[in-house]
Parts: C-alpha cells; structure tokens; sequence
C-alpha cells in the first residue's frame, strides 16, 4: 500500500510497499482516506522524536505493532468494510475519526504487552469515561496503529463519527485540530456571553476561535507576533493584538480591551512559551480560568504563584479529546455554530500523497509563517465526493 510512513527520528518517507491494514477485530473498520491534515506533532516526531512513536527497537505497549508505520491522525474517508460487530456505521459512509486510543482499544491486539491486564478491565481514567487521561493515551498514526498518510487505515468503530451530507471531506479533515480546541473550551467549563484571549494564531489557536464563537463568546482576542497568522485571525472576525508594539505594556493593554477593563474571563495558551504562560494568567480577570492547550518540552519554567492566589484564577490544561468532542464539533458544523467557509481559511495546501514530504512537511517546516493546515489526499478524492 501506498502510505508516508514514520521509520524513525529523521526518517519519514514515502513507500509504496507499507502493508494493506487488515481488519482483525469484529469491532473494527476499515476506511479509504479521502484527506489527511499534516500536524505540529508530525514535525515533532520528526525533529525531535520520538515523542509518541515508540523508541528505534521497541513497540507500543497498546498494540505491540513495529516501525515503520503510516503517520497521519487528522482525517476523513469513506467506509470501504466492516467487522461482524460494527452496528455504528455502514459501507459508503462518510466519516471522521478520533484518533486517541488507550484501555478500550488493547482488546483489538491479542500480540499487545498489555492485553492480559486490559482485554476487559481498565485504568481508573478509562472506566470514569475520561478515555483522553489514559495513563497509555495515544495516537492511531502516532505508534499504536497505522494512520492515514496511506489509501487505508483500520480504525475502531467507537471511535467514528459520520459526517453530514453537507460538510466536505476536506473541513472533515479539520475536525480533528478542531475538537483540540473544542475539548479545551469544554475543560474551561466556557460560560455563554464571557470574553476570552486565545495566546498564539496557529492551527490549535485559530481553531479556538471556531470553538469560542460556538461557546457563544461576547469577545474573542487573538495575541500573535506573526503578521500573516494575526491577518488570517482577524479574517475570522476577532480582534488581534500584536505584543511586540505595547513591550513592557503589553499585558495592561490586553486586561483594558474586554469590557469593563477587568482583564478576561479565560485565557487559552496554544503557543506554549514562558511569555505566553504567564501572559494566559496575567490578563485574566478574577476567578478566571487560564488553560495550558500547548504541549511543552521537557523543561519546566517560572511563574508566580500569587498570580493565581490573589484574585482566585484558575490554571488547568487539556490534552487530545474525546469521542465526545468530534460529535460536538461535527454537530455544530450541521447547525452552522462552525462555518465551513470559515474553516476553509485554516487549510493553506493540498496535496498527493507521493508530493506529501516535500510539499507537505518540508513546505510546513520551511515556510511555518505561510501555512496552517497542509493536507494530503490519499486517493486524490476531492471534496466533491
Ligand atoms: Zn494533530
Ligand atoms: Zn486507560
């Protein structure tokens, strides 16, 4: 099969010999991709990897499955099969999946380190539903299991969402990097009416804007250095604010811009820099809510404490999503809470799946500035089909 596959720190590449995914387990299904978004993470495996795959030598404890494997975790298709269990969807239709995978997934994979201790009991984080806390949280196209960088992928049928007749493939492709953001409003128990600031314009960032105005927000800030990012954000409909013109005074200008001047009622942090950290705390109101959605590397920064104390804020963060989050999201584009038109702006590229590493990664690793979501098609489908 003809996939770009991850063999290693600083070797990803395009083969058309990878293994057809088979299904293997009655609960699974097998989907023909139509678009798959080339992500931060992606990069991340590559430059500094690996961080989700498994180390040169070892396997995942989920599947126990080896390199190389198909990347690809952000993606739409069709169902082409299905196992003798699956009720959830049927051939023909079109879908998105959630990618994170943990406890409820090991029975698919008896070879799995973990299949005696998991085949049917699961981590406390799994049983109370919370699957995106799992203490072996992971990624189809991250290590556990072929992704969709490839014609096929094999997925779990909980784990599918349909899409509806009128959102595309290529916006099913952004429900992913969507629910990201959509599962981090969710965390911050986001009111109706309240003002938020999202910290950095990236993909994550301006999916939050998405996500924020489906809350229902009153007032939605965009901070980024990034002039092209802070154009495509105030393209969305939000006002955008360049820190580096206010220096020393850039947080008190953002505590003045929501109403009343009481700085905001949540900060969303999709940068992940110290500057960012302290800024998400700094410009909230009393008892707001700051939420770390960025992922940090392994060193660990200053703040201070009283910053939280004195007017009782609240830190937390959020990590992937869950089921729930993509049947929100996909739900919100049926209602028109999320406009399609308006997701198109996240997408900067889309290309064959041969094209994928030098267009694709290299074009995202060159030019970060120009590009949000780089997307490849698999099968050359077009949003059309
Ligand atoms: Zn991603
Ligand atoms: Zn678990």
């Amino acid at each position: 099969m003809r996939a770009v596959a991850y063999y290693k720190k600083g070797d990803i590449h395009f083969s058309s010999t990878l293994p057809e995914p088979k299904i293997n387990s009655p609960d699974e299904v097998l989907i023909e991709v139509s678009y798959c978004g080339i992500c931060g993470t992606d990069l991340h495996e590559y430059t500094d990897g690996p961080i989700f795959f498994p180390k040169d030598g070892e396997t995942n404890p989920l599947s126990n499955i080896p390199l190389p494997q198909p990347m690809g975790h952000e993606f739409s298709g069709f169902v082409k099969a299905i196992g003798s269990n699956v009720t959830k969807v049927e051939v023909g239709d079109k879908v998105v999946v959630e990618a994170g995978c943990g406890c409820k997934d090991v029975h698919r994979w008896p070879d799995s380190k973990l299949y005696e201790k998991r085949k049917d009991t699961f981590c406390s984080a799994c049983e109370n539903g919370i699957d995106n806390c799992c203490e072996n949280y992971d990624f189809t196209g991250l290590g556990v299991v072929g992704g969709a960088f490839a014609e096929r992928v094999v997925v779990g049928e909980r784990h599918i969402v349909k899409l509806p007749e009128e959102v595309p493939t290529d916006v099913g492709a952004l429900v992913e990097p969507i629910s990201v953001a959509w599962h981090a409003v969710r965390v911050s128990k986001f009111e109706k009416g309240k003002s938020a600031l999202i910290l950095g314009a990236g993909p994550i960032g301006l999916a939050a804007i998405l996500a924020l105005k489906a809350h229902g927000a009153s007032k939605i800030v965009v901070s980024e250095l990034a002039e092209r990012r802070r154009i495509l954000a105030s393209k969305m409909g939000v006002e955008v604010f360049d820190p580096s013109k206010h220096g020393d005074n850039a947080v008190t200008e953002l505590r003045n811009i929501p109403r009343g001047q009481h700085g905001f009622d949540y900060a969303f942090d999709c940068s992940g820099v110290k500057a960012t950290f302290n800024t998400a705390l700094k410009a909230l109101s009393f008892r707001g809510c700051a939420v770390n959605v960025a992922i940090w590397g392994p060193k660990p920064i200053d703040y201070y404490p009283m910053e939280i104390t004195l007017q009782e804020k609240n830190l937390t963060g959020s990590i992937g999503y869950t089921v729930q989050d993509f049947e929100e999201v996909v739900a919100a584009m049926h209602k028109g809470d999320i406009s399609i038109e308006e997701c198109r702006h996240l997408i900067t590229g889309k290309y064959k799946l041969e094209d994928g590493w030098d267009k694709g990664f290299m074009e995202l690793m060159n030019h970060k500035e120009k590009n949000i979501k780089i997307l490849l098609t698999p099968n050359n489908h077009s949003e059309l089909d």
